[in-house]
């Protein structure tokens, strides 16, 4: 069963934690329903893409009243497709919010245990990777295009969480919408770098197409650094949604030739 759930044209939900889970928001925006024009329109919810700005942020004004947590109660980044993780607290909360100038520099990850934020990044292709630990309300949110995923990002969330004493069995993950493997195609360069991610089985996530064109499945290969990171499988959720393929609801920085607008990843405790 699809792990994201359209609740509107603009967003879709993680429905089965959300249940799970009483207070937890999370989930994926679409690109439907926003103010932007042009190769923007109309939900882009991304700062550093060349939109008009007054736009972009009345698109997250619109996301935070779906949503019903306000803007000044978000976190966002500048990410530079690297590794680095932040732990974010209360004192944070409007960091990136409503400017690209103020957001956390070169940040891929957020996670928080506290009530009262949204933890958000962007995306147009790249994997999201949701994460929460129940137990300990930890919840977790990385940004990993091919990059971050070689970088193991995924591992580094889990291994975070172990310093605070949370152990992989205790921590789900969904892996959201972005390019599937169909509609990416790298090269050996990049293969090389997925072959040195995993001591074995990196293979599984990808197939040679021609002499040096092979077609990668990203979230494959995150799910399998998960597991090798003693997350169990059946706490994984996948999703089938493809930001390329489905050109009605997302944009997708390799279709769009890089002249698009970003989607956004969001998780949150709602406070009382
Ligand atoms: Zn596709």
């Amino acid at each position: 069963m699809e792990p994201f759930v359209k609740k509107n044209e603009s967003y879709l939900s993680i429905d089965s934690w959300m249940t799970q889970f009483p207070k937890l928001v999370a989930g994926f925006t679409t690109k439907n329903g926003g103010t932007s024009k042009g190769y923007f329109e109309t939900l882009n919810l991304g700062f550093h893409v060349g939109d008009n700005l007054t736009n972009v942020c009345s698109n997250r004004e619109k996301v935070a009243e779906l949503l019903q947590i306000p803007l000044n109660a978000w976190v966002g980044a500048e990410q530079t497709h690297g590794t680095f993780l932040k732990k974010i607290t209360k004192k944070d909360r409007g960091t990136g919010s409503d400017s690209y100038d103020n957001a956390f520099k070169g940040t891929d990850g957020f996670y928080t245990d506290e009530e009262g934020i949204l933890l958000t990044l962007c995306f147009a292709d790249c994997v999201p990777l949701f994460f929460i630990a129940p137990e300990r309300r930890m919840i977790g949110v990385a940004h990993a295009g091919w990059k971050g995923s070689v970088g193991l990002i995924a591992n580094k969330m889990v291994k975070a969480w172990g310093q605070e004493g949370i152990k992989p069995e205790q921590i789900f993950v969904a892996i959201g919408p972005s390019i599937c493997e169909k509609c990416y195609i790298v090269d050996q360069h990049v293969i090389n770098f997925v072959e040195k991610s995993l001591e074995v089985g990196a293979a599984l996530s990808y197939n040679l197409l021609t002499e040096g064109q092979y077609s990668l499945n990203l979230q494959d290969l995150n799910r399998l650094i998960l597991l090798a990171s003693g997350v169990p499988e059946e706490n994984i959720l996948w999703t089938k949604l493809c930001s390329s393929c489905d050109q009605e609801e997302f944009f997708s920085h390799r279709r769009d030739k890089g002249k698009t607008g970003r989607m956004m990843s969001f998780i949150g405790w709602k406070e009382n």
